[in-house]
């Protein structure tokens, strides 16, 4: 449903006044600069100026946006970081922005349980650097983590270059707190490890896009710092043999727990930028992390992936000598979606997946499709997932990228993935959403966001076209 612009912007011109005595005027923004600022996330999808922002500073706060803006019918869309990939944090409708990022505390860790408990705007790097100050571990590592908030992680069930063996955001939340549309609060899932009473209502609220109420507070499942971490750089001729060594070290049963990848033109627009420790002449690149409790094995599990990988095609193995020759590493690896983004004057960012075992398929085709298409598509990403960041470059204006994207995704379907591996269809993906899920799916899922939200205000139009 498209909301008529005028009518959402005087509904919000009432709401304001009401918001201003409930909350505190401070906490309700309407000046255009900073409004600006909440009108755009990083994926490409064209920014939407909202009509008004509130600074929530509580659950209560939350509740009492919630409760007036159904009263007034005005749609609301929460925010963390604004780094989602998909459109998320985008108000298409206008209305209200609800800014959580001044929910930013910590309230527990738990060491003996192995539990924290923590406020949506607390930024993903924050609560891992508290926990593991207490030697523990939240596994969860999104690459945007110095910037994304633990809210946006659960809404779009993050993953990152862990989630090989660790597993995705969806793993690690135990429970939350949850503001509904209308103000009602709900508290979903439990605090034990297991737990089996009703309806599993945290999994299907993480990973809903915000669509269906608004994480107030989240019971995170934390485990044990692991003592011992190897780093490996592996050079590959090319993309190709990347993909086979990849299938080759989860075939004989190897757990890394990040296995990333980088083809010739990510490696490439590194060191351009001027990246530190990547190295020249290389086809594609394997950044591959073991860890565990005790060096040895640690030690044990690093030679044979090397042994595998050279038998795979490698040009040289190397390995991180020390933390600060990993740390850099991993920062030019952070950067690497922002380098990409200023070779061409467009740049469209997909995430498909696919198992695997078919990363070949996928490397082979993603050249195929390039070729044909006579555009630059670098890929980079979780290899260990089969989780691919696929990027279209183009330069002119005129280019209709909607073809090729249509191309990828049934390319990733085709061999049995998915259209998105971790950010999320938003926005920018609701056209394409019907060709990985049945239309039975879709209608259920319709029904299931009229169950929460029966009047759609709560982050309109997004998932479903
Ligand atoms: C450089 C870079 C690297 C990235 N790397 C990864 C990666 O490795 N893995 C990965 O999965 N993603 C990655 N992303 C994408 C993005 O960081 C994640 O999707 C992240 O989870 C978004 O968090 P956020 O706080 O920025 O959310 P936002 O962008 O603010 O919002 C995203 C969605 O979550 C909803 N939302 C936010 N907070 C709440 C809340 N409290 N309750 C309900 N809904 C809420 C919003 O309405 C929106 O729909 C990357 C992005 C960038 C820019």
């Amino acid at each position: 449903m498209i909301r008529d612009p005028k009518s959402v912007a005087a509904r919000c011109g009432r709401l304001a006044g009401d918001l201003a005595r409930r909350l505190g005027a401070h906490k309700v923004v309407d000046d255009p600069d900073l409004l600006a600022e909440l009108a755009k996330d990083e994926s490409h999808a064209a920014p939407r100026m909202p009509d008004l922002a509130v600074r929530a500073d509580s659950a209560d706060d939350v509740r009492a946006v919630l409760e007036l803006a159904a009263a007034h019918e005005v749609p609301v869309v929460a925010r963390g970081g604004g780094t989602g990939k998909s459109g998320g944090a985008i108000p298409v409708d206008g209305g209200i922005v609800l800014d959580l990022r001044r929910m930013n505390r910590i309230a527990e860790i738990d060491r003996e349980n192995l539990v924290a408990v923590a406020e949506p705007g607390v930024i993903t790097g924050a609560l891992q650097a508290a926990v593991e100050a207490e030697g523990l571990f939240y596994p969860p590592d999104p690459n945007s983590l110095e910037t994304c908030t633990l809210g946006g992680n659960a809404a779009h069930n993050a993953g990152g270059p862990r989630a090989f063996k660790y597993g995705v955001t969806r793993e690690y939340v135990l429970g939350a707190r949850v503001a509904l549309m209308g103000g009602r609060a709900i508290r979903t899932g439990k605090r034990t490890v297991k737990g089996v009473a009703g309806y599993d209502l945290t999994a299907l609220l993480v990973g809903s896009e915000g669509t269906l109420g608004v994480f107030t507070e989240l019971t995170l499942r934390l485990v044990r710092k692991p003592a011992e971490i190897a780093t490996l750089l592996v050079r590959m001729p090319d993309e190709i043999a990347a993909g086979w060594a990849v299938a080759r070290i989860v075939a004989a049963g190897l757990v890394p727990r990040v296995i990333e990848f980088m083809d010739a033109i990510a490696v490439e627009t590194l060191r351009a930028a001027g990246a530190g420790g990547v190295p020249a002449n290389t086809g594609a690149l394997l950044l591959v992390e073991v860890d565990g409790p005790d060096a040895a094995g640690v030690e044990r599990d690093a030679s044979r992936l090397a042994e595998i990988a050279e038998a795979a095609g490698a040009i040289e193995v190397l390995m991180a000598r020390h933390g600060g020759e990993r740390e850099q590493l991993w920062a030019a690896r952070r950067t690497l979606s922002d380098a990409i983004k200023k070779r061409a004057r467009f740049k469209v960012a997909e995430d498909v997946a696919v198992p695997r075992a078919q990363a070949p398929g996928l490397l082979e085709g993603l050249r195929a499709i390039a070729e044909r298409r006579r555009v630059l598509v670098p890929s980079y990403g979780h290899a260990g997932d089969g989780n691919y960041h696929v990027n279209v470059l183009w330069d002119d204006e005129g280019f209709d990228v909607e073809p090729v994207l249509a191309e990828i995704f049934a390319l990733a379907l085709a061999l049995g993935g998915t259209i998105t591996g971790e950010h999320g269809v938003g926005l920018t993906k609701r056209a394409y959403l019907g060709m990985e899920v049945s239309a039975e799916s879709l209608a259920l899922q319709k029904e299931l966001k009229r169950v929460f939200d029966p009047k759609g205000l709560m982050n309109p139009g997004k998932i479903f076209l």
